[in-house]
């Protein structure tokens, strides 16, 4: 781990000019071009470093960047993946409020810290292991995926059938807390849409005649809250709430969106079942329930043994590795639900994601880069 470090330290600035590369090629998830503009980038920095390029063609969506190193060709035993994305939620144009800037150690920028600091890492983890002669044993697949952020729909596919082939899967996303600790866990989290259809009336004259779709939803809502366990984990957020069109009309239509979370498989298949299950509470109300989970829970146990090894390379290096279990998915929640061994946090050290304070922590650049290149060679 110390010549991994050293080789890397000397190479912080260098680190973070390629962060300020990135960054200033804006790539919100939802724009195609921006995202395959700033995946041409990343590829063509792969390329340099002699990794094999695939790119996994996407209509809507920019396209995955699939970069493949592998040192020992035919005898590689094994697969080791890597995730990060290439996508970001700032829009177009954030970078004239938010240009990229390095000021009291740290880089700002929007998606610095989620997650292209990750990327800058895992480009300069794999520069270091093949400057100091410890190219890893196993084939090591890196995928860029260009929609995570809105939900992982066109990678969802290929994250799993690459994952299948791995011994472990690193993911990339920011470290928790200024401490960096690793994800070892995350809740499973889906969106569940309850649409209520009544009857429209006019609220004057024959109000009667109505069937209040508004009045439905809300009783639906006060339903749904009660599910809420915080202490087991299991969250159920009413978020965005739309219905009506004037004062005087009874309105025909309400829905609702929740944001459900859950800890435990088991919960995250009961509360779905208990959504479907919901039935009107207005007399001739019709509800439609719609969605569910997208990521299933990222249980403990399928990191305890990458992050025993992890926090084992960090002290080599002097810094203790903390972990931490954190509400939000990731494409690590798919990884793990298959069973295959899964750490998370693996990126950079920062703080403010998804807001105009996003930054990362310049000093801590080698040492995440070490860190990966450390688990990548002994894996
Ligand atoms: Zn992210």
């Amino acid at each position: 781990m110390l010549s991994l470090v050293q080789w890397l330290r000397p190479r912080e600035s260098a680190m973070a000019r390629l962060l300020g590369q990135f960054v200033r090629a804006e790539s919100p998830s939802f724009d195609k071009a921006a995202v395959d503009r700033f995946g041409r980038i990343v590829a063509a920095e792969w390329r340099r470093r002699g990794a094999g390029i695939t790119l996994l063609r996407q209509r809507e969506q920019g396209h995955h960047v699939r970069a493949e190193w592998n040192p020992h060709g035919k005898q590689a035993r094994g697969q080791i993946l890597v995730l990060g994305h290439l996508d970001t939620v700032y829009g177009l144009g954030t970078l004239e409020r938010m240009p990229f800037r390095l000021s009291r150690g740290r880089a700002y920028g929007p998606g610095a810290f989620d997650m292209k600091g990750g990327l800058v890492i895992a480009l300069f983890a794999v520069e270091a292991l093949a400057g100091t002669g410890h190219a890893p044993q196993k084939r090591i697949v890196f995928l860029w995926t260009s929609d995570e952020e809105i939900g992982s729909g066109t990678s969802r596919a290929a994250i799993e059938r690459e994952a299948r082939r791995s011994d472990a899967v690193l993911v990339l996303e920011p470290a928790l807390g200024r401490d960096g600790r690793v994800k070892t866990g995350r809740k499973g989290v889906g969106e569940i849409e309850i649409v209520a259809t009544g009857r429209a009336a006019h609220a004057g004259l024959n109000p009667e005649d109505g069937i209040n779709a508004i009045e439905e939803i809300a009783l639906q809502i006060a339903r749904i809250s009660r599910w809420n366990q915080p202490r087991r984990g299991i969250t159920v957020n009413a978020g965005v709430i739309e219905g009506g069109t004037r004062t005087n009309v009874i309105p025909e239509k309400a829905r609702v969106v929740v944001d459900v979370r859950a800890v435990h498989a088991t919960d995250m298949r009961a509360l779905e079942r208990k959504f479907r299950a919901l039935r009107p509470i207005l007399r001739g109300a019709k509800l439609q329930i719609r969605g569910g989970f997208s990521r299933p829970p990222m249980e403990r146990k399928t990191s305890t043994a990458l992050y025993a090894r992890a926090r084992a390379l960090a002290k080599e290096m002097g810094v203790t590795l903390g972990e931490a279990y954190v509400g939000g998915g990731s494409d690590g929640n798919f990884t793990a639900a298959l069973g295959v061994p899964t750490l998370d946090g693996l990126g950079a050290v920062g703080e403010g994601a998804h807001s105009p304070d996003e930054n990362i922590l310049i000093r801590a650049l080698p040492e995440r880069a070490a860190l990966l290149a450390g688990l990548l060679s002994t894996i």
